[in-house]
């Protein structure tokens, strides 16, 4: 792999950069973007992350059901799901976990299909790419009953650095995205100061969370050298370093070549 950015979570799926998939591919390129792992919620979108990925080898699959949609995965989603898996198209299972702000209503479902989940990335050796909101301490706790068999990153992390520590302790990583380059950043960025280098990734979220100086823009991969940028600001050190340590990172715990 030659050396460079890389998105390790981005919605390429969502009709704002589906429609645009090849602009979005070359100027992802053109930026030296090297990998991005995309995030497919459903079956048809893992259908479609699997055409894009023959076109595109820079692309990685994440598939899992979102805690907001758990409600709607059916037994045969569950089923098809574990035959991709088994295909050894995916690469994560992801984004998957609790989210109580946009979803109160179905918080024991949510933990079921969080779960399911976390069970499948164990059974065929998967790391889990995490989606977490006003559900610190259920996320962690279910993490935990795993008791270390689980491994994963912490996607779009915006928590406490003591968080941020007992989730590394548990076999996770942090990645950080766009919110690390805006204006009142600071805890954020004390956060990325103090974790080890060797447990960070960087992503868009795209088309979510735009970077500074883009905010409110459709973000995607091209975007996420704003946030190495300004992590190798806050780290101190060279571009090519960090891109160097954030691919092993991610080849690493995916494991992937
Ligand atoms: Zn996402």
């Amino acid at each position: 792999m030659s050396i460079g950015w890389l998105d390790s979570h981005v919605h390429l799926m969502d009709d704002s950069l589906l429609l645009q998939i090849d602009d979005v591919i070359e100027r992802a390129k053109a930026n030296n973007i090297v990998r991005i792992m995309v995030i497919a919620m459903t079956i048809s979108e893992i259908e479609l992350a699997i055409r894009l990925k023959k076109k595109y080898k820079m692309i990685d699959i994440a598939a899992g059901f979102h805690p907001v949609d758990a409600h709607l995965a059916t037994e045969n989603d569950f089923q098809k799901m574990e035959e991709f898996i088994k295909s050894g198209e995916i690469a994560a299972i992801g984004e998957i976990g609790l989210d109580y702000y946009w979803d109160k209503t179905h918080e024991k479902i949510q933990i079921d299909v969080f779960r399911r989940q976390i069970e499948l990335a164990i059974k065929y050796d998967l790391a889990v790419n995490i989606h977490m909101r006003e559900a610190t301490q259920d996320v962690f706790d279910i993490i935990a009953s795993y008791d270390m068999q689980v491994r994963g990153v912490m996607h779009c992390y915006s928590g406490s650095l003591e968080m941020a520590k007992a989730f590394i302790n548990k076999g996770f990583l942090i990645s950080f995205g766009g919110i690390l380059t805006f204006k009142n950043a600071n805890k954020i960025v004390e956060v990325a100061q103090s974790i080890p280098l060797d447990k960070i990734l960087i992503e868009t979220d795209g088309p979510y969370l735009t970077p500074h100086p883009f905010r409110g823009k459709t973000n995607e991969p091209m975007y996420v050298k704003y946030v190495g940028e300004k992590l190798a600001e806050i780290k101190e050190m060279d571009i090519f370093t960090l891109q160097s340590q954030i691919l092993s990172n991610y080849k690493s715990l995916f494991k992937l070549l």
